[in-house]
């Protein structure tokens, strides 16, 4: 099948864009951890007849005609993602994660009622609490927070900062923590306190699916989650939650629905309109292929990789934040190289050398968001392209090299070449016919 003739007769402008980005695409190490290489079906039941539906409503509970067979591929998309992550109830509308965390606030929330949320500095999300973001202008959000010596969660601070501030929602999950997250102590400190845990599993998708990270679906009341990440589908989202709401009869006593009703009421008719149809067609594939063994390999390689590629950035004097990784991310702290606030000159000098990363504030950052102290790095992409412990010596070396340079434009040209060489043995969608 070609994707592309079409494009071209329609528009050669963007068809060449197209071109270039997946050029871009193919040559380049793409280390962003939440970012990866979605599957030539994904792409391919994104671009299908399904865009051309509207289906508000839930299957069997439609406000239109003509939605016989989306019924069936919600359905179908509803009960894969059930048994993958074992959930009582899935709701597959959510555009993206950040509306799939808005529709969570919808429902358990009022405005103004007071939250604990992951510092946005040292690992959270703008949805988070961010005083930018609705979470933070609509809701009161107290941050919890690393421990500054050790930069990883202390549980025990987590559950002093709860009893103290009384919040009625807790959030675990993380967007910039190389670290393990135990939803269950969440859990522990959610029912002493009387809070709901959302647990927003964004990042690590991939990783709890695959069995490589602990899942917090036995735990938590509601899990969010992108499936564009290291889950590896289409751009989207889903929450996940238990039926019954275990807070009803002191937060909602005169409320008629359960958690699950909340929920998906909040989705629609509460946030959304029509779902997209095309993606929850695209997310039901993704949930096959997660379920299949090579999935579980996938994801071990992931974090294997992450682990690989940590130990040699600090086999080559490269400080990491906690000094290591538990999951598909890497924290860089740019500091002890004397770059305090670089992270943006690191980040240009990585993309000349084609590795594509993220600047990233640190634990309690000394210079600011746009100007921060350190790089993201993250595996779901290059493993998804097959590359192994090896490879990862090799993009170590040439980080390295830059962070050490920094920033010099000869050295990231001569990383280049060897990053051209490297990403030439790993094609990108082998046997797609692309070009005319
Ligand atoms: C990426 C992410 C989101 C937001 O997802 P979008 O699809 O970009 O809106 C929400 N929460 C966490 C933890 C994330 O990592």
């Amino acid at each position: 099948m070609n994707l592309m003739n079409d494009i071209f007769e329609a528009d050669s402008e963007i068809a060449d864009l197209i071109l270039k980005e997946l050029k871009r695409q193919e040559e380049g190490i793409e280390l962003i951890p939440s970012e990866n290489y979605t599957y030539r079906a994904v792409l391919q039941a994104v671009g299908s007849v399904f865009t051309n539906k509207y289906s508000e409503g839930y299957p069997k509970k439609r406000y239109y005609g003509g939605n016989e067979v989306v019924d069936e591929v919600e359905q179908i998309a509803i009960d894969r993602a059930k048994q993958l992550f074992g959930a009582e109830h899935v709701n597959v509308q959510p555009y993206s994660g950040s509306p799939a965390n808005q529709a969570v606030y919808f429902a358990l929330l009022n405005l103004k009622d007071k939250y604990l949320g992951f510092n946005l500095t040292s690992g959270g999300h703008l949805t988070h609490g961010s005083h930018v973001n609705f979470s933070g202008k609509n809701y009161t959000c107290v941050s919890y927070d690393v421990d500054p010596k050790t930069e990883m969660l202390d549980m025990d601070n987590v559950r002093k900062l709860a009893i103290q501030e009384k919040p009625k929602m807790i959030i675990s999950g993380l967007t910039a923590y190389p670290r393990a997250i135990d939803f269950k102590a969440f859990q522990e400190i959610c029912e002493e306190v009387n809070a709901y845990q959302l647990a927003d599993i964004s990042h690590i998708a991939g990783l709890v699916a695959g069995g490589a990270h602990m899942s917090p679906v036995p735990y938590a009341d509601v899990v969010t989650t992108t499936t564009h990440k290291s889950l590896r589908g289409p751009r989207g989202a889903i929450i996940m939650c238990k039926t019954e709401d275990r807070l009803h009869d002191l937060y909602h006593p005169t409320s008629k629905k359960n958690l699950a009703q909340l929920i998906d009421s909040a989705v629609f008719p509460g946030l959304q309109g029509g779902p997209h149809d095309h993606v929850t067609a695209a997310k039901a594939i993704t949930f096959k292929e997660a379920m299949k063994p090579e999935f579980k390999e996938y994801a071990q390689q992931i974090v294997k990789n992450a682990k690989a590629l940590a130990d040699e950035l600090m086999a080559l004097d490269i400080k990491l934040v906690s000094n290591g990784t538990d999951n598909h991310l890497i924290l860089i702290d740019l500091r002890p190289d004397g770059l305090t606030g670089e992270g943006k000159l690191i980040q240009n000098a990585l993309d000349a050398a084609g590795i594509t990363t993220n600047k990233n504030t640190v634990p309690y950052e000394p210079s600011t968001p746009f100007n921060p102290s350190g790089i993201r790095l993250g595996t779901p992409a290059i493993t998804s392209r097959g590359m192994k412990e090896s490879e990862m010596k090799v993009i170590a070396s040439g980080i390295a090299r830059v962070i050490k340079s920094k920033g010099d434009k000869s050295v990231s040209a001569k990383v280049h070449e060897e990053i051209l060489e490297l990403t030439k043995e790993f094609p990108l969608y082998p046997g797609l016919s692309i070009l005319k």
